[in-house]
């Protein structure tokens, strides 16, 4: 399910620059005060003669500070006799520390340093602050100070920046101009940094979280690919679709940092939107080919703001407004930039008050598909929203040409046709709901009813051609799931559900109504599979589990929204399993979950495995430049994989009770991903730091080994093992003078995670021998004749286990099904790998002899035994043999060099080198390239080390590990380059190096 919700603005916006959608940017034609403020701020050009000198100034800001150690500002024309906008030439540093683990660890994805700390010599501001700004015009002139000329050409560069266009910054100046306390502390900062070119750091008082860094990477279009997308643009422009577009709004943004102000004690201040929405009133008509819509809503809105002058729409990517009015019919003047629509208020609303606005407009939100069918882009794009929260009861009437039939949200109260022959329905929605949606088309329909509730299923009959009975087919896969998640969630909260095929992209799960994207229920039969089609009934099975996840449970904000979406494919799992599968289905297809590992797994383009892009709380901030489909991966599938492990560890039941409490208590609010687990815990009695750390906030798959005997007692067999799971490190480098005066990086190992209150329930199985087969047969690794299956509980690192049967046991899998988030091999049947894992626990206690000695061994280790039988066609001995060669290698090279042998450290490094080929370079280049480069110092060639080092990293930038900037600032140093070495103490410093002896310069 895709919904409006508190995503970042910055997120939100990007969405809309990639679907390129954008509404005609404009100011009303009301005469008055706002209006000639907004073309000030609009247009006002640069005004070099009141240009200001600035040294050692420190702009504070949003969780850090700006410093403009020596320059010149050039502000553009005052507006409301204040400059709010400023060109700044000269040497400046932008710093900021992100306020938690996972936002370090964001900034670290984007920018190589968990810290921001960059020097720039470029940079534009806007300054909502009066304090601030009069502070900068209180400076002394800048004269003829030959920096001040470049100023007017870089504040057009910005004002025609897709930047500035897609945040709206005209609606917030404007806020701010006409005096309204949330425009009051708006501030952005657009800056050409040293390293990291162009970026944004934006604090925005709308936004809940009101701190967002990031920068704006735009599309990657060839030439014709432009000129293809311009005569797009054109000819959708002509027909009143994307106005006001233009090709450099196409892109993504990558958010490096996105969190909340803190107040002085260091809580959270959330921004605000001023308002939330209790009721809309919409009326609405559709005329004409294009179904072009005409309306008029009248939204109530409660007023949390004290003193609030202005309100704000989002008014998606096709709506115009024409007038819009306060609840006694007053004209009221307004703005519309982009996608917002910013109304001023006649006077100031009270905090607490409520306040009716009347929003009149039009706009094109269906297009005609190929197929004849109507396609709606957004679902909720076709009336203005307000609000972070979002959700509010509804009553809408609609109208529609009489040939078409109109299926929507809602309990229609009366219908008719009016004087134009037009169709005409009353619908209302009494339940406080995140949206109101509706289709139009020509629909076969089937209709039922589950208990109390009537549902209609419409396929469209211009969209789906010949599929005659496919509404039946849908019906019935809608009350298998309606049914059941009844009797597990609780009662569904309306008397009616309407579900509807759609030729969108997506499925959608809206309260009572449903839509399903066409090319997910066409019947694919045994091609489903193939071609990588969820099953449709589990896919039917998931949109309807959003009536309770999403709907009657909400989620607060994007970083709560992965329980929606885990929560609706866990409810499909479910069902998957107790009614499908568990009712002796035959044959079901891809499931919610299948393939969850190779996702997860796969590389993006520069390296990373897929899964380290970020939490599941990361929501939509984790598709950017680095993956298009991360989201998907880790909020739907990950997300998934950890309920499920939870449901093992509370037991199905249990559970699900905790499931329907949650339910029952939340009753159409929203709720955090803290309240979710909170609520476990206090009803589970399972305490579940680890499992937030690890799961929820964490990135990361834990590995776990284990080892297993088997023997006879008395009459029968037990299993006697020993699960040891690995705590996943953090690496701490520090610059260290060793006892002949020479200098070394070192690296420490640090447990990431505490996995002693770690509880895992984890599938087993055991594969049987023959009751009669002989003895000895059997030990030898004879025929498996049955399976045994379980469930182990593994408690904290290391945890014994003894499973006793009666049968003669010949192998046991943990996890053989990959249900559990985490990576189990057997030790007995991982040769090499288990000595790899066993060497690093001896190296990190100290025991080094006998790392070495385990490490030298495992080469002649296979790398898996010939009983291990779950490897698919696919699994590649021969390169998951060299990756742990490679891996051997380096490790025996770094044991050498903390050894001081260095002949012993150069000849593993050369095997290494020797060993690695292109598809192993992501993984192990810039370990190599630094185990090189401390060789090298080590050895008295800084200079080679520095050379190799800096030629490494400019070919490719991603080998900058926090190893390599730590040697870079003592390769420089030693190799007596004053100038690089400032700069790497300051990149190694921004990383946490401890650079100790080095004698950095202080900040
Ligand atoms: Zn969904």
């Amino acid at each position: 399910m895709t919904a409006r919700s508190s995503v970042p603005r910055i997120a939100l916006r990007a969405c809309l620059a990639a679907l390129a959608v954008r509404a005609a940017a404009g100011w009303a034609a009301e005469p008055g005060e706002p209006a000639s403020l907004a073309a000030a701020i609009r247009s006002g050009g640069a005004r070099p003669d009141l240009a200001v000198r600035v040294q050692g100034f420190r702009l504070g800001t949003g969780l850090g500070a700006v410093f403009l150690d020596d320059g010149v500002l050039v502000p553009a024309e005052p507006v409301a006799g204040r400059p709010v906008e400023w060109v700044f030439v000269g040497e400046g540093r932008a710093f900021m520390e992100p306020p938690d683990d996972v936002e370090r660890g964001q900034m670290e994805l984007f920018t190589g340093a968990p810290v921001l700390d960059e020097p720039f010599d470029r940079a534009v501001f806007a300054i909502a602050l009066d304090a601030a700004a009069d502070a900068l015009v209180g400076l002394p002139r800048a004269g003829d100070d030959p920096r001040v000329g470049g100023a007017a050409a870089l504040l057009e560069q910005w004002r025609s920046s897709p930047e500035r266009r897609l945040l709206d910054e005209d609606a917030r100046l404007l806020r701010d101009a006409v005096g309204d306390p949330l425009g009051r502390g708006f501030f952005c900062g657009y800056f050409n940094g040293d390293k990291l070119g162009r970026f944004l750091w934006v604090v925005d008082p709308l936004a809940e979280e009101q701190v967002i860094v990031g920068r704006f990477v735009a599309a990657q279009l060839t030439d014709p690919e432009r000129r293809r997308a311009e005569r797009h643009l054109e000819s959708e422009q002509r027909r009143g679709k994307l106005i006001g577009l233009v090709v450099d709004d196409l892109g993504v943004w990558d958010t490096w940092v996105s969190t909340s102000l803190r107040g002085t004690d260091g809580t959270p201040t959330p921004g605000t939107a001023g308002v939330e929405p209790r009721h809309y009133a919409i009326d609405a008509t559709l005329d004409g080919k294009q179904l072009e819509l005409a309306a008029v809503a009248r939204v109530e809105l409660d007023v949390l703001v004290d003193g609030l002058r202005a309100v704000t729409f989002d008014v998606g990517s096709e709506l115009v407004p024409l007038a819009v009015r306060d609840g006694g019919g007053r004209p009221l003047v307004f703005a519309h930039t982009v996608d917002e629509l910013t109304v001023l208020l006649a006077e100031p609303a009270a905090g607490g008050s409520s306040l009716t606005l009347e929003v009149e407009y039009r706009g094109t939100p269906f297009e005609r598909v190929a197929s004849g069918a109507y396609l709606q882009r957004d679902p909720l794009g076709w009336y203005p929203h307000a609000g972070l929260v979002d959700r509010a009861t509804y009553e809408v009437v609609l109208r529609w040409p009489r040939k078409l039939q109109l299926l929507g949200s809602g309990r229609v109260v009366a219908e008719g046709v009016d004087q134009e022959k037009r169709s005409w329905q009353r619908r209302t929605l009494e339940v406080r709901s995140l949206g109101f949606s509706f289709e139009v088309g020509d629909f076969d329909t089937a209709s039922g009813r589950i208990g109390d509730i009537e549902v209609t299923v419409g396929i469209d009959r211009l969209g789906q051609g010949a599929a005659r009975g496919l509404a039946a087919e849908v019906l019935r896969s809608v009350e298998g799931p309606l049914a059941y998640y009844q009797t597990i969630f609780g009662p569904y909260p309306l008397g009616e559900l309407v579900v509807v095929s759609s030729p969108r992209a997506f499925s959608q799960g809206l309260l009572g109504f449903v839509t399903l994207s066409t090319a997910g229920i066409v019947d694919w039969d045994k091609w489903a599979s193939l071609l990588g089609y969820e099953d449709r009934r589990l896919l039917i099975a998931h949109e309807l589990a959003h009536q309770w996840w999403g709907n009657q449970v909400g989620w607060r904000s994007y970083r709560d929204q992965w329980i929606s979406e885990a929560m609706a494919n866990y409810a499909a799992l479910l069902y998957e399993r107790n009614r499908l599968v568990g009712q002796g289905e035959p044959r079901v297809g891809l499931g919610p979950t299948s393939g969850w590992q190779a996702e997860l797994a796969r590389l993006t383009r520069d390296g990373r495995p897929v899964e380290s892009l970020g939490p599941v709380t990361m929501g939509p901030r984790l598709n950017s430049s680095l993956a298009s489909d991360a989201y998907h991966a880790i909020v739907y599938k990950k997300g998934a994989v950890v309920l499920d492990m939870l449901a093992r560890l509370y037991g199905e039941d249990a559970f699900l009770g905790i499931l329907r409490e949650l339910v029952r208590t939340a009753d159409g609010r929203v709720v955090s991903t803290d309240d979710f687990l909170n609520l476990l815990e206090r009803l589970g009695g399972v305490e579940l730091d680890w499992f937030r750390r690890q799961y929820v906030l964490g990135t990361g798959l834990p590995e776990i080994v284990y080892d297993y005997r088997i023997e006879g007692v008395g009459e029968g067999w037990a299993v006697d093992g020993e699960a040891r799971q690995q705590s996943t490190y953090v690496d701490r480098y520090r610059v260290e003078r060793l006892a002949d005066g020479a200098l070394d990086v070192s690296r420490r190992s640090e447990p990431r995670l505490d996995v002693a209150d770690s509880v895992l329930v984890v599938p087993v199985q055991i594969g049987i021998a023959d009751a009669a087969a002989d003895g000895d047969a059997a030990a030898g690794g004879g025929p498996i004749r049955s399976l045994l299956t379980g469930r182990l509980l593994l408690r904290g690192e290391l945890s014994p286990f003894r499973l006793e049967v009666e049968q003669r046991p010949l192998i046991l899998w943990l996890d053989r099904g990959g249900e559990v988030f985490g990576r189990f091999f057997a030790a007995a049947r991982w040769p090499r790998r288990a000595a790899i894992a066993r060497g690093l626990e001896l190296a990190r206690s100290g025991a080094l002899a006998e790392a070495e000695a385990v490490w030298l061994t495992a080469f002649d280790e296979p790398v898996v035994t010939a009983d291990e039988q779950w490897l698919g066609a696919e699994f590649d001995v021969e390169a998951s043999g060299r990756v742990l060669d490679i891996s051997l290698h380096t490790a025996l090279a770094r044991l050498y060099l903390d050894q001081g042998r260095l002949g012993e450290a150069a000849e593993r490094i050369g095997l290494a080198r020797e060993r690695m080929q292109r598809d192993d370079r992501w993984l192990f280049e810039h370990e190599v390239l630094a185990l090189e480069a401390r060789l090298a110092i080590r050895s008295g060639r800084p200079e080679q080390a520095l050379r190799e080092l800096r030629q490494a990293v400019e070919r490719e930038p991603e080998v900058a590990s926090t190893e390599v900037a730590a040697l870079l600032a003592v390769a420089s140093h030693l190799a007596g380059k004053p100038g690089d070495w400032t700069a790497a103490c300051r990149d190694a410093r921004s990383r946490g190096v401890d650079l100790g002896p080095l004698d950095c310069p202080a900040e």
